[in-house]
């Protein structure tokens, strides 16, 4: 796990860029969940809904938890009205599930759109020109319970960093391309533990940091 110090010159060096820490949680038991905690972190990201579920209730009321992982329609009750953000919607088949729960909650749900930009086929998200022509065709008012804040995306996993950087240019692109009239849609979410620093050279403002701060997961 991360040293205090440590964390904090992480988290200066985040806010230099006017960028935001997720601490991603996964597979991490609450008590070190508590020590971030402590140290002044509030927002953190799950990317299984039972699990997030089931920490909830063993950390306090103001964690804002963000869900990033893929999500079946079946789960989108354990996520909807209880995360400040989900960051992984990927297909409509899921907004209108999302949509539907979110009505029948009277609530309206922050989301992202996760866009495919590497080269891994096994990686979710939609393709870039999908994303374009979804809020071009006006798409989003199809989902009205649904509030639209920005993209998230996952490089390759490679340590050809020009690879990686490329990639987070053209999704930085795509961002300011639908960012342009859409007052709200200001959240570009990328950037890992072995990455972050390349997706905030490139215009993150927002980056998803787990094994950085916990250690290698299980
Ligand atoms: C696990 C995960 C992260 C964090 O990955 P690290 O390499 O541990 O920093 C970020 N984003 C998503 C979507 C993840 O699933």
């Amino acid at each position: 796990m991360i040293s205090q110090a440590a964390f904090e010159r992480l988290r200066e060096e985040i806010a230099g860029y006017g960028a935001q820490l997720v601490a991603v949680s996964k597979k991490v038991e609450p008590a070190r969940i508590m020590r971030l905690y402590e140290w002044g972190q509030r927002a953190f990201g799950e990317n299984r809904p039972q699990e997030l579920r089931d920490k909830r209730p063993a950390l306090p009321d103001d964690v804002e938890w963000h869900m990033i992982g893929r999500l079946q329609t079946n789960k989108v009750k354990y996520v909807v009205g209880r995360t400040a953000l989900i960051q992984s919607v990927d297909r409509e088949r899921l907004m209108a599930a999302l949509q539907q729960r979110a009505e029948r909650e009277d609530i309206t749900q922050d989301v992202l759109i996760e866009v495919h930009i590497a080269q891994e086929t096994s990686k979710a998200g939609m393709a870039p020109e999908e994303v374009a022509a979804f809020f071009e065709g006006g798409g989003d008012a199809r989902y009205p319970n649904l509030r639209f804040r920005g993209l998230m995306g996952m490089a390759t996993y490679t340590d050809d960093m020009r690879r990686v950087r490329a990639e987070f240019r053209a999704l930085r692109k795509l961002f300011e391309q639908l960012e342009r009239g859409r007052p709200g849609f200001s959240i570009l979410s990328m950037g890992m533990s072995h990455d972050y620093g390349v997706a905030l050279d490139e215009g993150a403002t927002m980056v998803r940091l787990g094994s950085l701060l916990f250690g290698r997961r299980r």
